[in-house]
Parts: structure tokens; C-alpha cells; sequence
């Protein structure tokens, strides 16, 4: 029997029985020699050492008893006698019991012991003969007798002599006993080491014997097992036999078997996979399908049927070496044939057994043969047989080849319908391209057209160039020429209006109406210029919007307070219908009024009887606005055309009217930029209504607002008197509460009496720090409340603002200069601005001043020395304009050249300077900084007389360091006021 028959155990439980029974054979050895050793021991100690010590005492016994007989032979004390002969007796009895171990014991001749008996009873006998002689009296014969020449003395030396052979026997004895032992430690000395010996060969042996018979299966067996994680999958473990590492192995084998025959699968099915991988047609990929199969497997033909959704039929779609006579299709709802099954079950079928009507026969050289086996294999994906693989081996498919086909089945699934899919796209791809290419085509013929339009873009770039260069020389132009046009205008009709002030009485009816036609007629000349000047600032861009909280209320009413009187002189009603309580729309309230005033007075113009109405109110997020009128209406077809420029909607009626065409292009160009809208209703012969559209809140950013408006505060700014309490007489609640709403925000306290009576009582109680006062009010009128004030105890003097839409007559402005007046206001001409400055001077306690407004009708008035206004101005037309429209309100001092101004400013140190911006030689901006040097004009009001007219040359002229700045044509109220302003009140920045 071999090694590797035995089990591992059984040689490992082998060896060590071995092991075992070499232990027990040593024990046993060395526990038969432990007990000669004991026995030699034993030996030693029974007999030398027993049998010394027995002499031993016994030498000592005969000591006693013989040195006892001599002591007794001494002594005549019969009590000591006695007691020497007891000890003696004493003696006797031990020597007795040490001759009994001695007969015991001793291992030498036996004689030896009897004689030193003999001798000791001899002895005994020798010594009662001496006792006797003793008690005979005969002591001397007693005592020789004990001396050692004597025969008791030799006889105790003779019992010496035969204890000292004896002693000399046990001594060689014990002698003997230790030889032995050393012998028997030799001897066990030296079969230990031969048994150990023996012990250690064995178990080498032994140990030799196990590990071949273990490491060398082992380490086969890991060489094997590396080489074939390595890739050597045809390695196998060699080791043979029934032991464990024997099942190991064999096991070992099965493993690497059943991988090798996995790893070939995979291979085979890999190998198939990357051949599909690179087809891209159903065609060639079931071609290249066929042929890897019939390549790697035991399969010898086989064909793809594929389903054709349209006959629900499978058809034959590629094959290799089926006969010309394979069925071309099946169909797939008939599930009888050979496919029926797989169509079923969408399972791999194998079908052994077959006929010889079966439909697959294969071709070979020899003819047709009948397959052994036939495979057919379903190809499924979202759960459909797509298509099937029938395949046929003459000698049957291998477990390997079900396996291959199996796992191909599942991947194939896939394949195909990305095939599918890829051919799918590829057919769109090629009409995309083809779409691409006529695309192209087109894009090219695009391409050319566009070069053609852009030759043309080119030309009618150039053309556009002129064009705006066109425009910006119109802009320039119209500019210019407004501004030429403007002066002489200006100039002729605020003549033809003091001419007729000043000649009224003097001259005919007629010729005053000839200075009024001069005067109409420059005036509408005048607004069409002014038209025509805000529609080129509009298309140059130059127009600013600047929005501010407006209160559409006072805004309505303001505009239909100011055409009251246009509509009145027609005997039309003017109703406006406003709300109070309408919120402030955040917009440019100046070109909404401005709006406004164009649509009031177009329905007003265009309205021969009836009303106009105006009213405002909130719907969806805007303001409207709506002018209604009964008026002559306009033509549907006319609609459109109204808000252009120079259009009106009938000729005739136009120039029946009057007008210019240009208010409502104006108009909606401004709303353009305001981001709100007009809209227009009408009906021929009915009447019309606008309506303006604001947005509540402006789509202007916060921030450009902001700006804006903080632009616009620079502009003028009022010296704040926050706390003053002001008094207001007033007996009109709407008055009083559009004072209250412009005063409170700038931080006055606001007291209100509606009449004489009330006021009076206020004054009593708060003591206010300045009082405006209505003049025309019920019971107690303005006059008279200002005379009791004056001689009352209370008010005596408190500045009084006179705000008054009443025409003053002479009598009545010298009753008032006599009270104390501290500024008088015409209401209509009124702007929260001047109102502002006005209540600020007032309560400051600047001088009083009467008149601020001239009146058109009456001579202007004044109540203090006439301030001196240095006018500088080279066109002698415009100067004569200025000091006509000053005349009576200040002393005028005239410069025709920037030198001379400056020289007559150092002179006259006058209260303003009227400075024209355009003067030859040296300009007005010089001739300010000239003026500016010196140290006495530093502080005089400079203001800008300029015909350039845009809010921001406005700005530019304030930030050179002008006072304030008004535009030409000058308006002659306006003036007055900018001037008075400046000496009363107002700070201009
Ligand atoms: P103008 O009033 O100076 O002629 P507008 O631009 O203000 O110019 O108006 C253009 C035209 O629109 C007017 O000429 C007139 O024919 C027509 N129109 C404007 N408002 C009215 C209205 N309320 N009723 C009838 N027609 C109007």
C-alpha cells in the first residue's frame, strides 16, 4: 500500500502511536531502573548503617558495663554497688536487643555474631565470679581480675577486637552496595541515551515520512493552481490517491474543468459579439451571426427568419447552407411547426428527434442529409419575437454550444433592436442630409441674396448717413432758426402788448385792434415755432423726462382752471369731473400738462356748442385721463393720420380753427416717452374723446428717477424754515387744501380760518409766524381783516402773504402797503415753486414787496425803490423788449457788449444781472467769471438770457454759476418773477 492511499489522519495518528509507545518504552525503562537504584539504596541503609549503629552500641554497652565493674570494685557504698549493678543489668538488656539486630541484619558470616555472643556471655560468667570475690572480701583479686591484664579486661578488649571484624564486614559490605549502585546508574545512564536515540531516529524517520507524503501534493497542487490563475487553463493538479489532498486535487481538476469550459463559452460568445459589433446592417450582421456560429459551434447550417409586421409572417432573412428548398416563411400566429414551440415558449427548442419530412435537411458534398439536432432560437426584445435562428448540427449541439447559444440569445435581444434602431436613424440621417444638402443649396442662394442686400444695406447705410446728417442740420437749423425767429418775435409781441397797454386811450379802436391782430398773429407764429422747436428736441433725442409724485387732481383742475375763460368766450361748459382722493402718479406732471392743455383746448376749439368734459380715474395699474367733447367730431378714415405731424383732419376746419397740426404729434410723441398712451374715440358730427393713458408707476428706473429728480432739486432750492406755523385765510376748501398739501411736506405747521372772524381768533391763540390771506372772503373781508389785524394787539406784525385771484386797484394796493404786506400773489400765476419761495421769504421776514406780478391791464405798481437791473445784451431788438417788459418794476441799466457789462457791473453794483449767454466776443459764460472776480459781485444774482432751451442747457448754465436762467422769446411775467424771486427769496443753485 502507498503513502497516498492513507489518509492524512490515519498517517498523522500513526505517528504519533509511535511517538507514544517510544515514550512508554522509555518510561518503563527508566522506572525498572529507578527501582534497582532503591533497592541498592535500601540495601545501603538496611544493612552498613543499621549494622554500624548496632555495634556501635553495643561497644558503648560493653564500655559501661566493664568501666561499671571497675567502679564497683571501687567503691564500699553498698547504695552505689546497687545502683553500678543495676546500670550494668541495664547495659545487659540493650547489648541483648543490639545482638538481635545484629542477628537481624547483618549480612556477613553468622559465626561472627555468634562468637562475639559466646564472648560477651563468657564475659558475664568472668564477671559474677569477680563479684563473688568481690563479696568475699577478696577486692584485690576482684580488681586484678577487671585490669586489662586481668581476665575480665582482656575479655572485654577480646569483644573489641571481634566487634571491629564485624564493624570491617558491614563496612565492605556498604562498599559493595555503592559499586552496585553506581553500576546500575552507569548502566541505566546508558540505555536512556540509546532509547532516547532510538526515540529521535524514529520520529525523524517518521516526521520525514509525513511531510513527502504532504508537501509534495501541496505544492503540486499550488503550482498548478497558480499557473492557472496565470491563464494556464489546461493545467492540472497530477497528485493522485484516496487521501484528502488526493479529493483536493480531484476537485481542484473539476474547478479548473468547469472554468476552462466557462472561459471557452465566454470566448466563443465574445468572439461572436465583437464580429456583431462592427456590422451596422440587419443583412450583414445576421450574415456574420450565421457564419460565427457555424464557425464556433458543432452547428452546420442555419438561416434568420425575421418578422414582418405587415403579413405577421416570419421570413426568411439570411441563411448559409440551407438547402434552395428551406421554407421562405412561417407564420407566426400557426404554431405547429418547428417553430411553433419557440414562438410559445420564446425559449431556446432543441429538437432531436427528426423525421424525414423535417424541413431542414442539410446540404453536404455527399447530398442532403438529415440534421441530428435542430436548434431554434428566439430573439426577444420589449418582450416580441423579433426574429428566430434556426440552426442544425449533424452530430447534435455539446453542453458548451447550449450555452454559447443561450447567453447569445439574451444579448442578441438587444443587438437587434439597435440594429433596427441604428438603420432607423441611418434612414432619417440620409433624408436629414438630404434635407441638409437642399438646405444648403438654399442657405447658398441665401448667402448670395444676403451679399446683394448688403451691397444695398451699404448704399442705404450711406443714404442713412446723409439722412441723419440731414437730420442733425434740420435739428440744427430748425434750432437756429427758432432762435433767429424767436428774438424779433419776441420782441414784437411784447411791443405790440405794451403798445397797447400804453396807447389804449391814446389811439382809435381800430388801430388798437391792428396792434391786437400783430399781436394774435405773433403769438400763434410764436407757438408754432415753439412747437416745431420741441418736436426737433423730441426726434434729436434731447427730451428728459422727469418724473416726480404728481397729483392728477390738481393737475386736471389747474389745466381746465387755466381754459375756463377759452371756453367761457365760447359759451361752452368746461366740467371737470376729478376725484380728490386719486392716487399720485409718478410722472413728468410738466409734459402731462402740457398734454392735457393740447387736448382741452383741441376739444374746446373743435367744440362749437355744447361741453367738454374732463375727468381722470384708476383702472388696471393706469391713470386715465379722458377729454371728452360734443364737438364736430372726427371721420373714421381721419383717425389715423391726426397724430401726425402737420396733419388735421380736415383742411378747411383746420383753417377754420386755427391750429398748427403739430399738438397731438407733440403730444403722443411726449406719452411715447413717458411710457403711456392716447387714445381717441370718435364720431363724425358727435363729438371726441381722448383719453391719456399713464402707467401709476413710472417704468423709469427708481434710480434714474431718483436722479432725476434730485437733478431737478439742485435747481432750486428753497431755504427751509421746518416748524413755522403759517395761518391760512381762506374761505375756499379746495384752496386751502392745495396750500396745506404743498406747505406741509416742506415741514410748515398749517392752521386754517375760513373766514375774517376765525382768523382773527387763531391769530389770538397760536401767534403763527406768518398768516396768507384771501382777500375776497364773506363778512370780513382781506382788507379789512388786515386792517384789524394791524391794530389789534395780536398780529400787529405778522408777515401776511396776499394771495388773491382779485384784480387790485389802485386805492386798494395803497391800503394795503400801508399794512405791512409782505408779498402779493396773483392766484392764477401761482406755481408750487414760487409759492414756496414766496412763504420762505415770508416767514424769513425779507422786505416787503408789492407787486411781485404786473397786471397786463394796469400799470405795474410797486411799493419800494425800484431795484437796478443790469441787462447785457447785443441785440438792441431784445434789449428794448427787456426794458419795455421792466419798465415801472426796475430800474434798467442797458450793456450792449460783454466788456462794457462787466465794467458798468463794477460801476452800478446792481441788485441782478441779466446776462445774454450768446454775446460776440467775449461770451456770456466769460464775462460771469469776469463778474465773479470781483470780490463785491460775488453774491449779485446772475441770470442766463438764453434761446438754446433744453432742460439741460438749463443745467449746464446753473453749474457754470449763473443764478437762474430764462429763456428767450422772454415772457415778461416770468421774468419778473425770476427776478424778484431772486431779492425776496428764492435761492437758485
Ligand atoms: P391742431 O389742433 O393745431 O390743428 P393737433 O395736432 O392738435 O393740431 O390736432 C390735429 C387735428 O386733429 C386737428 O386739426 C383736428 O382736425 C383733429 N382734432 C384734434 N382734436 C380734435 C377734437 N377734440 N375734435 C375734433 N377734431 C380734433
Amino acid at each position: 500500500m502507498h503513502m497516498r492511499d492513507i489518509r492524512i489522519g490515519a498517517q498523522l495518528s500513526a505517528a504519533f502511536a509511535l511517538v507514544l509507545f517510544f515514550v512508554v518504552v522509555l518510561g518503563v525503562l527508566a522506572w525498572y531502573h529507578t527501582d534497582v537504584v532503591w533497592r541498592s539504596l535500601d540495601g545501603l541503609y538496611r544493612h552498613p548503617f543499621v549494622v554500624r549503629e548496632a555495634i556501635g552500641d553495643l561497644r558503648s554497652d560493653i564500655l559501661i558495663i566493664h568501666r561499671n565493674m571497675k567502679d564497683l570494685l571501687l567503691t564500699e557504698d553498698p547504695a552505689r554497688q546497687d545502683v553500678l549493678l543495676r546500670g550494668i543489668g541495664l547495659a545487659e538488656i540493650d547489648a541483648e536487643q543490639q545482638f538481635d539486630i545484629l542477628f537481624d541484619r547483618y549480612l556477613g558470616h553468622r559465626s561472627d555474631i555468634d562468637s562475639v555472643r559466646i564472648a560477651f556471655e563468657l564475659w558475664k560468667g568472668i564477671r559474677q565470679q569477680t563479684v563473688r570475690l568481690l563479696h568475699a572480701g577478696r577486692r584485690d583479686e576482684a580488681v586484678q581480675r577487671t585490669m586489662a591484664d586481668g581476665v575480665g579486661g582482656a575479655h572485654a578488649e577480646h569483644m573489641y577486637r571481634l566487634l571491629r571484624t564485624i564493624q570491617g564486614t558491614a563496612q565492605s559490605k556498604a562498599d559493595y552496595f555503592r559499586q552496585r549502585s553506581n553500576e546500575q546508574k552507569r548502566a541505566l545512564t546508558q540505555r536512556l541515551v540509546g532509547v532516547v536515540l532510538l526515540i529521535l531516529f524514529l520520529s525523524g524517520f517518521l516526521g520525514l515520512l509525513l511531510f513527502r507524503a504532504i508537501r509534495q501534493p501541496v505544492s503540486e497542487l499550488t503550482t498548478a493552481a497558480a499557473r492557472f490563475t496565470n491563464g494556464d487553463y489546461d493545467v492540472r493538479s497530477s497528485v493522485k490517491g484516496r487521501n484528502e489532498l488526493g479529493c483536493l486535487s480531484a476537485a481542484f481538476n473539476g474547478l479548473a474543468e468547469k472554468i476552462q469550459r466557462e472561459i471557452r463559452l465566454r470566448d466563443t460568445v465574445q468572439h461572436i459579439k465583437h464580429a456583431l459589433v462592427e456590422e451596422h446592417t440587419l443583412h450583414t450582421a445576421s450574415k456574420t451571426l450565421l457564419r460565427s456560429i457555424l464557425t464556433r459551434t458543432s452547428a452546420k447550417s442555419g438561416a434568420v427568419y425575421l418578422y414582418q409586421e405587415a403579413n405577421d409572417n416570419y421570413t426568411l432573412f439570411e441563411s448559409i447552407g440551407m438547402p434552395s428548398d428551406t421554407p421562405v416563411s412561417f407564420s407566426a400566429l400557426q404554431r405547429e411547426d418547428v417553430f411553433g414551440l419557440t414562438m410559445e415558449t420564446k425559449e431556446i427548442t432543441r429538437i432531436s428527434n427528426i423525421t424525414d419530412d423535417a424541413m431542414f435537411l442539410l446540404k453536404t458534398p455527399e447530398g442532403r442529409l438529415r440534421p441530428k439536432e435542430i436548434l431554434s432560437i428566439p430573439i426577444i426584445f420589449d418582450g416580441r419575437t423579433h426574429a428566430i435562428i434556426a440552426i442544425t448540427s449533424p452530430t447534435g449541439f455539446s453542453d458548451q454550444d447550449l450555452g454559447v447559444f443561450d447567453q447569445l440569445s439574451l444579448f442578441l435581444g438587444t443587438y437587434f433592436s439597435n440594429i433596427q434602431t441604428a438603420e432607423r436613424i441611418e434612414a432619417y440621417a440620409s433624408t436629414l442630409e438630404k434635407q441638409n444638402q437642399e438646405l444648403e443649396a438654399q442657405t447658398r442662394e441665401l448667402c448670395r441674396q444676403a451679399e446683394e442686400l448688403g451691397e444695398q444695406n451699404v448704399e442705404l447705410a450711406l443714404q442713412k448717413q446723409e439722412l441723419s446728417k440731414a437730420s442733425a442740420m434740420k435739428s440744427t437749423f430748425l434750432s437756429n432758426m427758432s432762435h433767429e425767429l424767436r428774438t424779433p418775435l419776441n420782441s414784437v409781441i411784447a411791443l405790440s402788448g405794451v403798445l397797447q397797454r400804453r396807447l389804449r386811450d391814446s389811439i382809435s379802436e381800430q388801430e388798437c385792434s391792428y396792434i391786437e391782430i400783430i399781436e394774435r398773429n405773433g403769438k400763434h407764429l410764436l407757438s408754432l415755432i415753439n412747437n416745431i422747436l420741441d418736436l426737433s428736441r423730441i426726434e434729436a433725442g434731447r427730451e428728459v423726462i422727469e418724473n416726480s409724485d404728481t397729483n392728477i387732481a390738481h393737475l386736471v383742475r389747474d389745466v381746465s382752471d387755466m381754459l375756463l375763460p377759452q371756453a367761457e368766450a365760447k359759451n361752452l361748459r368746461l366740467e371737470c369731473s376729478v376725484q380728490q382722493d386719486l392716487p399720485t402718479v409718478v410722472t413728468d406732471a410738466a409734459k402731462c400738462r402740457q398734454i392735457l392743455i393740447n387736448l382741452v383746448g383741441n376739444a374746446i376749439k373743435f367744440t362749437d356748442a355744447g361741453s367738454v368734459r374732463v375727468s381722470a380715474c384708476v383702472r388696471e395699474e393706469t391713470m386715465r385721463i379722458l377729454v371728452s367733447d360734443t364737438g364736430i367730431g372726427i371721420a373714421p378714415q381721419q383717425l389715423e393720420y391726426i397724430f401726425d405731424e402737420f396733419r388735421q383732419a380736415d383742411e378747411g376746419v383746420a383753417r377754420k380753427h386755427d391750429g398748427t397740426g403739430l399738438g397731438l404729434a407733440i403730444s403722443r410723441r411726449y406719452a411715447t416717452l413717458m411710457h403711456a398712451s392716447i387714445e381717441v374715440e370718435s364720431v363724425l358730427g358727435q363729438g371726441s374723446s381722448f383719453t391719456l393713458v399713464l402707467p401709476l408707476r413710472s417704468e423709469v428706473s427708481a434710480d434714474r428717477y431718483g436722479t432725476q429728480s434730485s437733478t431737478v432739486n439742485t435747481v432750486f432750492e428753497y431755504a427751509s424754515h421746518s416748524g413755522a406755523h403759517i395761518l391760512i385765510v381762506e374761505d375756499n376748501e379746495a384752496a386751502q387744501l392745495q396750500l396745506r398739501e404743498i406747505l406741509e411736506p416742506q415741514g410748515y405747521r398749517i392752521s386754517t380760518a375760513g373766514n375774517g372772524a376765525e382768523a382773527l381768533r387763531q391769530v389770538r391763540e397760536i401767534m403763527p409766524d406768518g398768516i396768507i390771506l384771501d382777500l375776497m372772503m364773506p363778512e370780513i373781508d382781506g382788507f379789512e381783516l388786515l386792517r384789524l389785524l394791524r391794530e389789534g394787539a395780536y398780529g400787529g406784525t405778522i408777515p401776511v402773504l396776499i394771495l388773491t385771484a382779485k384784480q387790485v386797484t389802485r386805492e386798494e394796493l395803497a391800503s394795503l402797503k400801508g399794512n405791512n404786506i409782505h408779498q402779493f400773489i396773483q392766484k392764477g400765476d401761482i406755481s408750487k415753486r414760487e409759492l414756496l419761495a414766496a412763504v420762505a421769504g415770508l416767514v424769513r421776514g425779507s422786505e416787503s414787496v408789492i407787486p411781485a406780478v404786473p397786471d397786463d391791464r394796469t400799470e405795474p405798481q410797486h411799493l419800494s425803490p425800484l431795484p437796478t437791473v443790469l441787462v447785457i445784451e447785443d441785440n438792441s431788438d431784445s434789449m428794448v423788449t427787456i426794458e419795455a417788459l421792466l419798465h415801472g418794476v426796475c430800474e434798467v441799466k442797458q450793456a450792449g457788449d460783454g466788456f462794457t457789462g462787466i465794467e458798468m457791473a463794477v460801476r452800478l453794483k446792481p441788485e441782478i444781472i441779466l446776462l445774454d449767454i450768446s454775446l460776440p466776443e467775449l461770451d456770456g459764460f466769460q464775462v460771469l467769471d469776469a463778474i465773479r472776480k470781483q470780490t463785491h459781485l460775488r453774491d449779485t444774482p446772475v441770470v442766463a438770457i438764453t434761446a438754446l432751451g433744453t432742460i439741460d442747457d438749463q443745467h449746464q448754465i446753473i453749474r457754470r454759476g449763473f443764478t437762474a436762467c430764462v429763456e428767450k422769446p422772454v415772457d415778461g411775467a416770468n421774468l419778473i418773477r425770476t427776478i424778484m424771486g431772486l431779492i425776496h427769496g428764492i435761492h437758485q443753485s
